[in-house]
């Protein structure tokens, strides 16, 4: 079809049947269109899975039902461990060994799946398709462009850092979300190192090489800034032994606390023990600037703004949304939100053949919270507008089933949990005897809508929903044969998530010591919280091999210390 308006034509590359299809600014398409990359005949559905993450990556491992063509897109060709990302930073454990490449995940698998290294530019959910750049260096006279069909997609294509558009961030700051971040923060700690070895320089000027910032509390700035005191402390000071005295390491914080979604106590003991080690802990002070020399910030109370000079600045102070994923939120009418809305069973609402999961999604709260309060209805048996504590403890089981990220908010100990709502508005809510208003409920529950906006995106969350949907199309049809509706768990006719199994939180704090925040809201904190970190991360890693050589790892850095070469 020929657009009038075409003024740019992107000339690109359909993988499906070698055609030539052109793609305009204007979302239009003329040439031919792509063809179907399957056997004529063919019944298989095409699946098309964007992101070889944590949620792309446990789709990929779970999908059993060879009556699928998968094509995987993704502009890297490994899935990577990221919990150990702040450990690559400082050499602790080597980059290789947190990443298996994705061909060898999917080689095993009796589905047919095809690897594509690239990354997905435009989604058109209108003619099926989606459009995707290959990132290779090589100049591929226009054919690193190619077009894709899909029968059903699935979008995990996780998050991007999020710098709140603060003016010279981008250009100045390091981040820490890709295994290349941390390869970077590791070679640019020991530039800063050598750099103020070098002779000529005055005290004042080495200060300022050695003023290493890291931005944001949450706990991937708290774990970086433990790993790189370690270094520091453990290594680099025998080595340095000049300019050992010369190190500050500042933690930014614009809230009040560090890790501020843990319990009280982990906070507590975390601010204690990075202030007694000498780490420079900021809190309430917002980065309202970064230039190439200084950083300046805004003090939260008195707005009062100071500026300081370094020689690093790590920005971690959360995720945001990539440009694909917002051109695509544009197209289906959800250009006003964070994330894309899905529905309970991840489909992006209002696209039945569109799936969206981990970091790049989450379930319309809205409709949570209509199901939710259904649920609390029905528990209602005897429509008195009251449940007692036992029905009231039932539902809450039902919807954190239904609701991976409910039982997240609730073991969360920072924020106020549903049930101490209730006990502020109704007393004691102990006993059996209680009636608990299903209006007073309705409102606690408003109040907890606004939170659960903010919770925490981890990689548990986007590994189960992975799961869940592979099981999901692995059962697709049994499901399409059932017109009652797709998954019949429990006789109820609809989708359920299997029961969110939670492992709770941890937050390595350095110094061989980890605070751990385990279900039943029970805390942990020392060096048998370490032992614990090891064992839960070794088992989680995603093949045998990455599991020798990290913990190989673990070992060489235990007797021969972290390697500080500069390559
Ligand atoms: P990701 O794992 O980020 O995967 C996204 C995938 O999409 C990648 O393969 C990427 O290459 C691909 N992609 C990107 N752009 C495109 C495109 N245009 N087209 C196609 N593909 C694309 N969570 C925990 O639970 N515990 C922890 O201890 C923990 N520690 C963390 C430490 C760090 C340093 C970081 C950065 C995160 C940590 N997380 C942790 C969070 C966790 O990593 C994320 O929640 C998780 O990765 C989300 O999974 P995902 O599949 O949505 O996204």
């Amino acid at each position: 079809r020929d657009h009038p308006s075409l003024s740019r034509l992107l000339v690109v590359f359909t993988v499906s049947g070698g055609g030539l299809v052109a793609y305009s600014e204007a979302n239009s398409f003329s040439g031919v269109s792509s063809i179907n990359p399957l056997e004529d005949g063919s019944q298989k559905k095409r699946v098309v899975v964007l992101g070889t993450g944590w949620a792309g990556t446990s789709f990929l491992k779970n999908l059993k039902d060879p009556s699928y063509d998968v094509q995987v897109i993704s502009p890297r060709n490994y899935f990577a461990f990221t919990p150990l990302l702040p450990s690559v930073t400082c050499g602790t454990v080597e980059a290789r060994s947190i990443v298996e490449p994705i061909r060898n995940i999917v080689r095993k698998k009796n589905v047919d799946i095809h690897y594509w290294e690239a990354e997905c530019f435009k989604i058109d959910a209108e003619n099926k398709k989606v459009y995707c750049r290959s990132n290779a260096d090589t100049n591929m006279s226009g054919k690193e462009e190619f077009a894709v069909d899909y029968d059903y997609l699935v979008i995990a294509m996780g998050a991007r850092p999020n710098t709140f558009n603060t003016p010279g961030v981008e250009e100045n700051c390091l981040f820490l979300k890709e295994v290349e971040d941390a390869q970077k923060i590791r070679r640019t700690v020991i530039d800063c190192f050598e750099r103020a070895s070098l002779p000529n320089l005055t005290d004042d000027e080495k200060q300022k090489i050695l003023q290493f910032v890291v931005v944001g509390g949450g706990p991937t700035g708290v774990e970086f800034a433990a790993e790189l005191h370690d270094f520091v402390s453990e290594d680099l000071v025998k080595l340095y032994p000049k300019v050992k005295d010369l190190v500050k390491i500042t933690l930014l914080e614009a809230g009040e606390h560090i890790l501020n979604m843990f319990d009280k106590r982990i906070t507590t003991f975390a601010e204690e023990k990075f202030q007694r080690e000498g780490m420079d802990l900021k809190m309430g002070a917002m980065v309202v600037k970064v230039s190439d020399k200084e950083i300046s910030t805004k003090e939260m109370k008195s707005g009062k703004i100071s500026s300081m000079p370094y020689g690093m600045v790590v920005w971690s102070t959360g995720i945001g949304t990539r440009p694909v994923i917002l051109d695509f939120m544009k197209q289906i009418g959800q250009a006003n939100r964070r994330v894309l809305a899905t529905d309970e069973w991840l489909r992006v609402e209002g696209k039945n053949d569109i799936y969206a999961l981990g970091d790049c999604a989450t379930i319309n709260q809205r409709k949570v919270m209509e199901d939710i309060s259904a649920i609390f209805t029905k528990a209602d048996k005897d429509n008195s507008g009251t449940l007692t504590v036992k029905e009231f403890q039932e539902a809450l089981d039902d919807i954190c089933e239904r609701y991976p990220q409910v039982r997240l908010y609730l073991k969360n100990n920072q924020m106020l949990s549903l049930v101490d709502l209730l006990k502020d508005s109704k007393g004691d809510v102990a006993k059996e005897s209680v009636e608990l208003n299903i209006e007073e409920f309705k409102s606690a529950l408003s109040k907890v809508d606004s939170q659960m906006k903010n919770l925490p995106a981890t990689a548990q969350v986007a590994a189960q929903q992975g799961a869940y949907l592979a099981n999901c199309f692995n059962r697709m049809e049994e499901c399409e044969r059932n017109p009652e509706g797709p998954l019949r768990y429990r006789g109820e006719g609809r989708h359920r998530f299997r029961p969110f199994r939670h492992f709770g939180q941890f937050a390595p704090l350095g110094g061989e010591q980890t605070a751990a925040q385990l279900p039943g809201d029970w805390v942990s904190i020392g060096h048998s919280s370490q032992w614990l970190w090891y064992s839960v991360y070794a088992s989680k890693l995603v093949s045998w091999r990455t599991r020798a050589l990290v913990v190989s790892d673990w070992m060489r850095r235990y007797i021969f210390g972290r390697d500080s070469s500069q390559i």
